[in-house]
């Protein structure tokens, strides 16, 4: 494949979009405005550059990765050449709705079209499309470019040969993929990291240590055990009788608060959104 189109110029819409374009694909990527273009392109440039300061690409690299990659207000501009669309606008059922629709209009019916979605089920997602069996769920972690891990879900109506393209295409971006054996909300990721987040939010919310303990809790102990990090491979590095005892006794005791915490329910009310506000659990 050579080109994509990314909907959505986002946190995650630029950040995919220097992902591919670093694979060496020409990308197309669409905002919902002028503003909304600039500020992408600013936060690309920024992220490009950190990359070169970083040194994992060279100066003749981010040249090349700048010249793959043109930002549009026109949505069927984006579109026309593109080989494969990924969605990457807000987290909002209806707003993804109307995106499919409008796509469907634009492109021809054995391009694929991929929803970055955190955890809304693929099904669902493609409820109203005319081609249903075109849809994925190619779910890139933040931020996209560093971050290696791409979920690949069907949903019921998905084609085998959708599902197959579309993990050639990820580990063409020379991403990890992951693919779901069926749909669930969230995915296996999330479900995991919202696991911990929840438990983080009750502890929070219980007063039993500062927002930075709790952090460093992570930081400095399970987060830290890369490359083998994840969580069946610690529970074999730990021992499983370990493990079996601990989750015998702690699994009931973990917290059952199935809303979003007093604190997160109380900072998201106000605004503070963390780092794109300028301030959410800490100032940014
Ligand atoms: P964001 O708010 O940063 O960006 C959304 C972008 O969508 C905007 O910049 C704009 O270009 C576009 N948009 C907004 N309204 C639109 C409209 N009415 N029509 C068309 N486009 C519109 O959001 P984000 O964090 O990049 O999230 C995008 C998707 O990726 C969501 O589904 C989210 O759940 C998912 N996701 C987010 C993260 C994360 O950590 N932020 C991680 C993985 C997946």
């Amino acid at each position: 494949m050579e080109n994509i189109a990314i909907i959505g110029a986002g946190t995650m819409g630029h950040s995919i979009a220097l992902s591919a374009a670093w694979s060496g694909l020409s990308v197309k990527i669409y905002g919902v405005d002028v503003r909304d273009v600039e500020k992408a392109s600013k936060g690309f440039e920024v992220k490009l550059h950190l990359m070169t300061d970083n040194e994992l690409i060279s100066k003749e690299q981010e040249k090349e990765i700048t010249e793959r990659v043109a930002f549009t207000v026109s949505l069927e501009e984006a579109v026309k050449e593109a080989e494969f669309i990924i969605e990457a606008v807000p987290e909002n059922m209806v707003l993804k709705h109307q995106i499919y629709r409008q796509l469907e209009e634009l492109v021809a019916t054995d391009i694929i079209i991929a929803s970055n979605s955190s955890g809304l089920m693929p099904t669902a997602l493609a409820e109203e499309m005319k081609h249903p069996e075109r849809f994925v769920l190619t779910h890139f972690w933040n931020p996209a470019h560093l971050i290696p891990l791409v979920e690949i879900v069907g949903g019921e109506k998905t084609d085998e040969q959708t599902l197959q393209q579309t993990k050639a295409l990820i580990e063409q971006m020379n991403k990890q993929a992951v693919l779901l054996k069926k749909e669930l909300p969230g995915f296996i990721g999330n479900r995991l990291q919202f696991a911990l987040f929840r438990e983080a939010q009750a502890l929070l919310d219980a007063g039993v240590a500062s927002k930075e303990d709790i952090d460093a809790a992570v930081t400095y102990s399970i987060g830290r055990r890369l490359p083998v990090t994840g969580p069946l491979q610690t529970a074999d590095l730990g021992g499983l009788d370990i493990f079996y005892a601990i989750s015998d006794y702690l699994f009931e005791d973990l917290s059952t608060d199935r809303k979003p915490g007093r604190t997160l329910s109380a900072l998201a009310g106000n605004g503070e959104l963390g780092a794109k506000t300028g301030s959410g659990f800490y100032d940014w």
